[in-house]
């Protein structure tokens, strides 16, 4: 076993311990595994291992990614980094899904430029929920209005939520904001039938976030070990 199949098994551990702990099924809750930064063979490593969702953050860089792996197409691509207008394009003809979705205009987009040779685009839409730095997301008071207008586009599927809330280490403020994303999640899923999916938790909040209800946990350092920005250029 490599390194990286050892911590996906201890991702795999930590998640159905923190499912426990409340009550939830393990099955409930998917792993993204985030391989931004990393090369197609960490992919392949953990891929071997069963892993199928991967998340990637740069646009062109996790094009080239999707594009290196095609021989392995039942992994399943997420785009989660901000989306500019000028990259929609590649996300929308190389990925399954997009988390970070959080205006109309963009919304169109994908769907105009979605392969009609492919099925809907699944997208969750970003919200910002407590991190007043951070320009992407919506504010929650905007989030049935934008859900409607992507309900109606053909090649888009709304499946659901998603945030990247402010780091914070304290469990119980952790969990206050998981809350209120699960709340604004099941008032969702009562509109439409599509949604199922609520994006939330990350490698230092994962454990409150399962509490309060997400369903996907997005994973990178604890599976593929630290980022080296230094080698790579910024999108
Ligand atoms: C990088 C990233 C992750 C994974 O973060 P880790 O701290 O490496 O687990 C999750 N979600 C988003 C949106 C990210 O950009």
């Amino acid at each position: 076993m490599t390194s990286i199949q050892h911590n996906l098994q201890q991702v795999r551990q930590r998640i159905a311990a923190a499912a426990a702990r409340c009550g939830r099924a393990p099955e409930e809750i998917t792993l993204l595994a985030v391989s931004k930064t990393k090369p197609a063979s960490a992919v392949e490593e953990a891929a071997a291992a069963g892993q199928i969702p991967f998340g990637e953050n740069y646009v062109q860089e996790g094009v080239e990614k999707v594009q290196a792996l095609a021989a392995h197409p039942h992994l399943e691509w997420h785009f989660i980094g901000p989306l500019q207008s000028n990259k929609s394009r590649l996300v929308a003809e190389n990925f399954a899904w997009c988390h970070t979705v959080d205006r109309q205009r963009i919304a169109q987009r994908l769907n105009d430029q979605r392969p009609l040779t492919l099925p809907p685009l699944n997208v969750l839409i970003q919200v910002n929920i407590s991190d007043e730095n951070s320009k992407s997301g919506i504010m929650l008071e905007a989030l049935s209005e934008l859900a409607q207008q992507i309900a109606e586009l053909p090649q888009l599927r709304l499946r659901g939520l998603m945030a990247i809330p402010a780091p914070e280490s304290d469990y119980d403020r952790q969990l206050a904001v998981c809350q209120q994303m699960a709340d604004a999640f099941q008032q969702l899923k009562q509109h439409y039938a599509d949604v199922d999916t609520l994006s939330l938790g990350m490698s230092d909040d994962m454990e409150a976030a399962i509490a309060a209800g997400s369903t996907m946990v997005r994973i990178g350092t604890a599976i593929f070990g630290a980022r080296d920005y230094a080698s790579k250029p910024q999108q």
